[in-house]
């Protein structure tokens, strides 16, 4: 090939977060990191504060033998030393794990296990959960973010620890390296572990900016809402700090009326999170339509679980727009974002809400298809459904350790376990999973892990878990059991025997004791009869 036909002299620049962050420090550096603290008080500071606090974090980090590859876990909510980690861990060449704090300790410590991490930051009013995985995995530093003054034994302090380090130049970087992980739970067995690269969160953070995506600009201030350790925030502190938008972290309380105190008093323009918390937010909206001042924020984008139209009309009420997107952990999150057509501006009401209330069409640069019952590739006709499967620059291509190697096609697409409609213009509709999972709250719960727990009790013969339509949480786990013969259950019996083994939000509120549980030819329960009977019933 002749130099002319190549290509090659554009500059083969890396695309690593470390310019993404050095921005922010040079550009945005008056930008504000506003942050709610667990005592209720507010903590601001700017990027450029934050970007130099990373530079010396990220040299005393090194100085206890932290550096390329290695993990350091996280336990901790929305707030800025976050945020700084977020920055100093990937540009020093490590890797940032993020821990879910709601999972079970025997859940937590196969994950601490399988990531291998090095050390652990976690924030004070975490400890407890802390130290219930503590003995499952021998960090070797143990770093805490103290609001009291005092740290445990054994244990650094954050604040101290920072100050002994001197400001870092950060490594050039190479961008297929990885710089942030995250596990997603599995269908069976143990979650898994995806790892994310520097380039794939640099163009995911250029995407997500995009008008017609999340639309973030240096005028903008984001409110997080979902949780940092939920797919990297859904990559917003580093898209905001790619454009310079002002971010604030609402640390542990997510209650709707600390959220709406925090919208109205920083003059949010755009948050986001699951409908769990928008439901609640658009209840206590309803009930004080006057109390808070609003008129500055333009959008809660709104995803991990389906959008109801309800919440859409509510929400246009309060003159609110909701943005509905879909996402998952592998695809760093963002994969399609629903904004209403120009085509659409004259519909009806009933058309436009119906558009709306979709799942959106695919981002820039990711591809989507989707595979019917019978193996082939479905119509976009908005009528076939098949299991959707995306490919593109931020999307897995595969799990760490080689693990659910099956979730890839051999040319290389990511199956997502939805079940989706696909409009002539690309738009998806996500009608139904083919993964046996439960999704609660914005949090999974494995159907099949609770069917063989219940299924280890000596009372039980077959048990089947489903998901039923829920108000406040989308869906809630129920239990539909078999008992033994001559043997006798209770939902209190059964409920304590899983309590041992799960977090308390991830039991079964119902069960449901039958003779017998249909299966189909194959052997397998079949799950769309018992949700025709009991699922319907709930709602
Ligand atoms: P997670 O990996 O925990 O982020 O979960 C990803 C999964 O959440 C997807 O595969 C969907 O099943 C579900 N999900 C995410 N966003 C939406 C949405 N807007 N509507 C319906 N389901 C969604």
């Amino acid at each position: 090939m002749s130099e002319t036909s190549t290509g090659l002299m554009m500059d083969d620049y890396p695309l690593s977060l470390t310019n993404v962050v050095e921005r922010a420090e040079r550009i945005s550096a008056g930008r504000s990191v506003v942050s709610r603290r667990p005592d209720g008080s507010i903590h601001r500071t700017t990027f450029g504060e934050c970007a130099q606090r990373a530079r010396r974090l990220g040299s005393a980090l090194a100085g206890l033998g932290i550096g390329d590859g290695d993990r350091v876990a996280t336990l901790l909510w929305n707030q800025p030393e976050h945020l700084e980690l977020y920055f100093a861990v990937p540009l020093l060449g490590a890797v940032i794990h993020t821990l879910n704090p709601r999972l079970h300790p025997q859940e937590l410590s196969f994950i601490l296990a399988d990531a291998d991490d090095k050390a652990i930051v976690v924030d004070e009013s975490l400890l407890e959960v802390f130290d219930s995985v503590r003995s499952a995995w021998n960090f070797e530093h143990v770093i805490v973010v103290s609001h009291s003054g005092s740290t445990p034994e054994g244990s650094l302090d954050y604040e101290s620890l920072l100050g002994s380090g001197e400001q870092m130049e950060w490594p050039t970087l190479d961008e297929r390296r990885a710089c942030a992980m995250c596990y997603t739970s599995g269908t069976t067995g143990r979650p898994k572990g995806v790892l994310y690269s520097h380039r794939g969160l640099v163009l995911h953070s250029i995407a997500s900016a995009l008008p017609d995506e999340l639309g973030l600009s240096g005028r903008d201030t984001v409110l997080p809402v979902v949780p940092m350790f939920h797919v990297n925030a859904w990559g917003l502190p580093y898209t905001a700090a790619m454009v310079g938008a002002a971010i604030v972290l609402p640390g542990p309380r997510l209650d709707p009326v600390s959220v709406l105190d925090l919208l109205a008093d920083e003059r949010v323009t755009m948050t986001a999170g699951v409908p769990t918390v928008w439901m609640a937010v658009l209840q206590a909206l309803d009930a004080e339509p006057e109390r808070w001042d609003l008129r500055a924020l333009q959008r809660l984008v709104v995803g991990g679980s389906a959008a109801p139209q309800s919440m859409l009309e509510g929400f246009d009420r309060h003159g609110l727009t909701v943005v509905h997107a879909w996402g998952m952990t592998e695809l760093s999150p963002l994969g399609t974002v629903c904004r209403l057509p120009v085509e659409l501006d004259s519909a009806s009401e009933e058309e436009r809400y119906d558009y709306r209330s979709r799942q959106g069409v695919p981002t820039p640069l990711v591809e989507i298809r989707a595979r019917g019952e019978d193996g082939e590739l479905i119509a976009w006709d908005d009528e076939a459904m098949g299991e959707l499967e995306v490919r593109g620059p931020w999307v897995a291509s595969a799990y760490h350790g080689g693990q659910g190697s099956g979730k890839f096609t051999d040319d290389g697409w990511f199956q997502t376990g939805d079940v989706v409609r696909i409009s002539p213009q690309g738009c998806i509709r996500i009608c139904d999973r083919s993964k046996d999972l439960v999704k609660s709250g914005g949090e999974w719960i494995s159907s099949v892990d609770l069917e063989n727990q219940l299924m280890a009790h000596p009372t039980v013969a077959e048990a089947a878990v489903i998901a039923v339509p829920d108000e406040q949480w989308g869906e809630r786990p129920l239990a539909v059991v078999v008992v033994r013969e001559g043997a006798d259950a209770s939902p209190e019996q059964l409920r304590e025997h899983l309590a041992r083994h799960y977090a308390k939000w991830q039991l079964p509120d119902r069960f449901e004791f039958v003779e017998e549980i249909p299966r189909t030819a194959t052997g397998k329960f079949k799950k769309t009869v018992l949700r025709e009977r009991f699922a319907r019933a709930a709602v």
